[in-house]
């Protein structure tokens, strides 16, 4: 992919053999932030990418999802940031808004050995009201979709002359969602003389294009991808159209895992599926592609936070989405798309963990596992649905239960406010670290997961004692918050 005009060079993690931050010229107070994260070495992607960025050259990335690539730019474009200079001096670009959140929440978390670097999200599905008003309350990082960035330039609520970097994070998804033009359109608005870092899974012909238009002299790193395919175990259950979704029921009563995706082809067919499992017992929700986006934060905080067994999903909708601990993944509807398939079940058995990837399949759906199994170069094994007995104790309940408090960010609550409301004696008797699981802060609201055994408990203790010496309200969320009209 190298052109005449690109002086490209490999370099791999394994050649450099040094691993420790401290190699890196990074200020003490980062390096110590970094240990308190728990970050003692840097993951392959950080250790082959940060000497470059850091040294200020454009760079061209392979990495995936889980790689660490959030900290390898994130790093790389905190250590040339004036926090006493208002302005946007870096920006990142994502496709999806749940990618910008996230990337936005690593990026909070690194800047914490620095003083008060505001990050602002600016995605579409949110008023442009709110975000034109954080923005002229002084951001110095953006990260959002390319869809809403333009809009903000176009309208001159954002510019961008003293930007020095400009990230494209996941580049090679941004382009199939159709956002060259945009990207092209505000990378034009970008100073010439910033650093582009470009990051992606793939490298279509776009991705040089890209590079060729915006980038200068980038170097191009490639770490070899962990080879987790083997740890994912692959079954495929023969079934009809009338026994599919009641199958998949079957399924979660045999394997019993904590966390499942669950993909079908159609909304429709999602929520359905997820009406049956509600009334089987299962905690379940659905994520489709027009659900408001408050709504859909509140499905996936509670999948993300394991106080929903089941998230039931199209394709196009669990785009972005990644969650770290999934131990199965079920294809309800085998996919035309072979790609598709190996994607799917691509998101269990992360990070060295094995994984299960169970298929449903009915005879007209025979050609297309036809075709996965020759994109994957192997048959595929089936299994007989009497295999699949109930096992364990009782109904399959998910470990955890969400407390959703009304007020987040825009009241200024952070997750330590949460915590110490929980583990104070105030309203209610003191939790323990262990009973309080992930606090997710978002614009208007905050998902505090707790251990389900005291989420009743929890909530009433949060209304009836204070968040930041303020009292607030806090409900507690069932499936039954999810509306399937
Ligand atoms: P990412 O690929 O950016 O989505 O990162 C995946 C996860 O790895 C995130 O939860 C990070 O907080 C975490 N992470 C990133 N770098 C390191 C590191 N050097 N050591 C340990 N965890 C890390």
């Amino acid at each position: 992919m190298c052109g005449t005009q690109i002086a490209c060079q490999g370099t791999t993690a394994d050649n450099r053999g040094m691993t420790a931050f401290s190699t890196l010229p990074l200020a003490p107070a980062v390096l110590a932030n970094l240990t308190q994260l728990g970050y003692d070495q840097m993951t392959p992607i950080q250790a082959a990418s940060l000497p470059v960025s850091l040294a200020g050259t454009d760079l061209i990335a392979q990495a995936q999802t889980g790689s660490g690539k959030t900290a390898a730019f994130g790093l790389a474009l905190l250590a040339k940031l004036n926090p006493r200079w208002f302005a946007v001096q870096a920006m990142v670009l994502c496709p999806t808004r749940e990618l910008a959140d996230q990337v936005a929440v690593e990026i909070r978390r690194l800047a914490r050995a620095q003083d008060n670097i505001k990050v602002v999200t600016l995605c579409g599905g949110i008023a442009l009201r709110g975000q034109r008003a954080s923005l002229e309350n002084g951001a110095h990082i953006v990260v959002g979709t390319p869809g809403r960035i333009m809009d903000h330039l176009e309208r001159g609520y954002l510019t961008l002359e003293g930007l020095s970097t400009l990230v494209l994070d996941e580049a090679d998804r941004m382009l199939d969602m159709g956002f060259f033009d945009d990207i092209a359109k505000v990378a034009k608005q970008c100073p010439p003389e910033r650093q582009t870092l470009l990051f992606s899974a793939t490298y279509p012909e776009g991705i040089e294009k890209l590079s060729k238009q915006f980038m200068r002299n980038p170097q191009r790193i490639e770490v070899a991808a962990p080879k987790t395919e083997s740890l994912i175990e692959q079954r495929f259950y023969e079934v009809t159209r009338q026994t599919r979704l009641h199958v998949v029921g079957q399924l979660l009563r045999h394997f019993r895992p904590v966390s499942t995706l669950a993909f079908c082809n159609t909304k429709q067919q999602c929520k359905d599926l997820v009406t049956l499992l509600q009334s089987e017992g299962f905690y379940a929700l659905a994520l489709y592609g027009e659900l408001e986006q408050r709504e859909r934060d509140q499905v996936l905080a509670q999948f993300a936070n394991r106080s929903c067994s089941v998230l039931v999903a199209t394709d196009v909708a669990s785009r972005g989405l990644d969650i770290s601990q999934l131990e199965a993944v079920i294809n309800v509807d085998i996919t035309p798309d072979p790609e598709v398939h190996v994607h799917r079940i691509g998101r269990t058995g992360r990070a060295g963990e094995t994984g299960l990837a169970l298929s449903l399949a009915s005879m007209p759906e025979m050609g297309a596992v036809g075709k996965i199994e020759q994109y994957q170069n192997k048959p595929s094994t089936w299994h007989k649905l009497d295999e699949l007995t109930p096992t364990g104790k009782g109904p399959l309940l998910p470990p955890m239960m969400t407390v959703q408090i009304l007020g987040g960010r825009k009241e200024k609550i952070r997750p330590g406010d949460v915590l110490g409301a929980l583990t104070s004696d105030e309203g209610g008797p003191a939790y323990t670290r262990e009973q309080i699981g992930k606090i997710q802060v978002t614009e208007f609201c905050t998902f505090v997961a707790v251990a389900r055994e005291v989420g009743p408990a929890a909530c009433a203790k949060l209304n009836a004692g204070k968040v930041k010496g303020k009292s607030v309200r806090a409900r507690l969320m069932t499936v039954a918050t999810q509306s399937l009209e």
